[in-house]
């Protein structure tokens, strides 16, 4: 049996756990992620937490295959990181310093695609080889699998989902500095701000959730207004990749079933016809898609 590790590197915390070749998660724990001196400690700080747990289980070293390793930023192929904001990071190739660091083979991703190729791996996408999934949080991330591969993108930035535009007519500016992207509409920060477009204010996402839930005519108005933005989201993204599955995570699937129901309606409307036969699912993994992702790109790199 082979062994190694899955990280997934956050701006406060590393994930880091252990497995076997199967998939099962042996054991994990965190670390924080310290981020002063330009981000300079966080490298070493995993490599000993990864040293000190080999030297306290005794492992074997040459049964472990590598580790990989998700990071909040483009990564291309190669390993290269092309400036994580959050970390202080600019370009530099992660791979090459944590082998170095570690004496173990090393495969990174963007975090995001990272939980993508997790979920398509052992949660909502399992048994699927097209697979898109989003996650519906502060803002929108996601990632794409197609006929089983994780789409990485020639710069490292693929399925950067969240900032398709829906409407070039948006005033508010984006994160990314554009107007209009699916995440200023389709984040559960998106959900908050229609509902204060209803005259809902000083509600979170969860309150508006909960009052829908209830029958409230004002919240079930502002969920079928976020239904349609995104299902004219997914049903144009759809009718690119042709997935048999769509796996929502983050935030907004807290809303459950009732989300899977709400947004049907709208991607049938806004979908290719061919590609218009998807199941809908919720994410399953939770917190530890990206360790798990991130231990397949190693299972992946070694076959
Ligand atoms: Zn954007």
């Amino acid at each position: 049996m082979k062994y190694g590790f899955g990280i997934d590197l956050g701006g406060t915390t590393v994930k880091i756990a252990y497995f076997d070749e199967t998939g099962a998660m042996l054991q994990k724990w965190e670390i924080p992620t310290v981020t002063t001196d330009g981000g300079k400690h966080i490298l070493p700080h995993i490599a000993a937490s990864i040293r000190d747990f080999i030297n306290a289980y005794q492992i074997n070293e040459t049964a472990i295959l590598g580790m990989g390793i998700g990071v909040p930023g483009p990564v291309d192929r190669k390993g290269v990181v092309n400036k994580c904001v959050n970390l202080g990071w600019g370009v530099f190739n992660i791979a090459e310093q944590l082998t170095e660091l570690t004496g173990f083979p090393v495969k990174a991703g963007n975090d995001a695609n990272v939980a993508a190729l997790g979920e398509y791996w052992k949660g909502g996408g399992q048994g699927c080889d097209n697979m898109v999934f989003a996650t519906l949080g502060t803002g929108v991330g996601g990632g794409i699998v197609i006929e089983g591969k994780l789409l990485h993108g020639a710069h490292g930035s693929g399925a950067e989902i969240g900032h398709m535009v829906l409407n070039r007519n948006e005033t508010a500016t984006c994160g990314c500095g554009k107007h209009g992207c699916v995440e200023q509409y389709c984040s559960a920060t998106g959900i908050v701000r229609l509902a204060g477009l209803h005259g809902m204010h000083n509600v979170t996402c969860k309150d508006i959730f909960d009052a829908a839930k209830a029958g409230d005519k004002v919240a079930l108005e502002v969920m079928d207004e976020y239904y349609e933005y995104l299902g004219e989201f997914l049903g144009s993204l759809c009718s690119v990749i042709d997935p048999e599955v769509v796996v929502l995570g983050g935030g907004v699937s807290k809303a459950g079933e009732m989300l899977l129901t709400g947004v049907e309606p709208y991607f049938h409307k806004y979908v290719f016809h061919a590609a218009s036969n998807v199941k809908f699912a919720l994410a399953s993994l939770g917190n530890d898609a990206g360790a798990y992702g991130a231990f397949k790109l190693v299972l992946d790199s070694a076959k």
